[in-house]
């Protein structure tokens, strides 16, 4: 006989530890499933200097710890266990994983984002042996060496500072002339003497013997190409959701965000969506746990309209 549960929700980030502690706060019998680390993207920032009350600076990966302890403590029931199928039609839906299946009256879909890959030669060949997409995991790694970062946004350059703490020299490479990150963090690394830039240019080909040792770049203006050495090549150029398990299911825009309404509802009755998977303007810790809360709420809401 499958379990049942009032609310399951898919994803141990922010979103989902959020609509976790509001679900079991609320007494619904509650199942957070996540199928590797919990506290997802934040867990891998060292520094979440931007989450209200976080000015201490607690690490990600102890704020995140933090609130999988508090929705626990409430009564969330928590599992690692990759979903690999869920069927969301019916007033009861069903989620399967690798160990078995589970039933429930709503679904909240919280997974969140992965980083983009670039897709240039070299790049695959080279994972894990100088090409990182999280400086927190790899960083020290790279004590006394030089590495590359690419990308202009907030990540690349929040990862940038991270790096130099531990690298001998950080080399932020941009493809336009202007950095998109967010001013604080561009005065930062404006500041910092171990951050060089290397302005409208792109990765073309990731080289190494087994491990990396060059990367070959092109000026998309003049349309030159060089090599700079690096140790370590650190990529952040965006994120894709995660939303494999359900774009068939519910309404997704051009890139597979999930489309909801301001209470967190997606096309398809008693699912809902938070988070990084969600279409939306701005992906932060906060507005994941906001997420989190409004889906959790909503899906109560819903249960009292359907079922009693
Ligand atoms: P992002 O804002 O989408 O920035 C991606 C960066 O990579 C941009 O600078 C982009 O260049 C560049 N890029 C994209 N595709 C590229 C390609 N094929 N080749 C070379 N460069 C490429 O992604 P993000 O920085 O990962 O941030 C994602 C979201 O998380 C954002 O909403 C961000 O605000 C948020 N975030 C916030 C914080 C914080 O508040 N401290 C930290 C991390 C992330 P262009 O600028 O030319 O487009």
């Amino acid at each position: 006989m499958a379990q049942e549960y009032d609310i399951i929700i898919i994803g141990g980030g922010p979103a989902g530890l959020s609509a976790g502690l509001y679900a079991a706060r609320s007494k619904a019998k509650t199942l957070i499933l996540e199928h590797g680390k919990w506290g997802g993207q934040a867990a891998t920032t060292e520094e979440l200097e931007n989450y209200p009350g976080s000015i201490e600076q607690p690490t990600g990966p102890e704020i995140t710890a933090r609130m999988k302890k508090q929705a626990e403590e409430f009564g969330a029931e928590t599992k690692v266990e990759a979903v690999t199928k869920v069927e969301l039609k019916g007033d009861i839906k069903t989620v399967a994983t690798e160990n078995g299946e589970y039933r429930s009256k709503t679904v909240i879909i919280a997974t969140g984002a992965k980083p983009r890959l670039m897709g240039i030669p070299g790049e695959l060949e080279l994972r894990g042996k100088g090409v990182s997409y999280c400086a927190t995991c790899d960083a020290d790694f790279f004590t006394d060496l030089n590495v590359a970062v690419i990308g202009g946004g907030d990540s690349a350059i929040q990862e940038a500072l991270y790096l130099t703490k531990f690298a001998e020299k950080v080399t932020v490479i941009h493809r336009r002339d202007e950095l998109r990150a967010a001013k604080t963090l561009q005065d930062k690394a404006f500041a910092n003497e171990k951050i060089d830039f290397i302005w409208d240019s792109v990765p073309v080909e990731i080289m190494g013997d087994g491990i990396v040792e060059r990367l070959k770049l092109k000026n998309k203006k003049t349309g030159e190409i060089s090599e700079i050495e690096a140790d370590g090549v650190f990529i952040f150029v965006g994120y894709d959701p995660v939303s494999d398990l359900v774009k068939d299911l519910v309404e997704t825009d051009e890139r597979g965000y999930i489309i909801t309404d301001e209470e967190m509802r997606t096309s398809m009755d008693g699912v809902f969506a938070a988070g990084d998977v969600r279409k939306k303007m701005l992906r932060q810790v906060v507005t994941a746990a906001a997420d989190g809360a409004i889906a959790a709420v909503a899906a109560e809401h819903y249960m009292a309209e359907k079922f009693e």
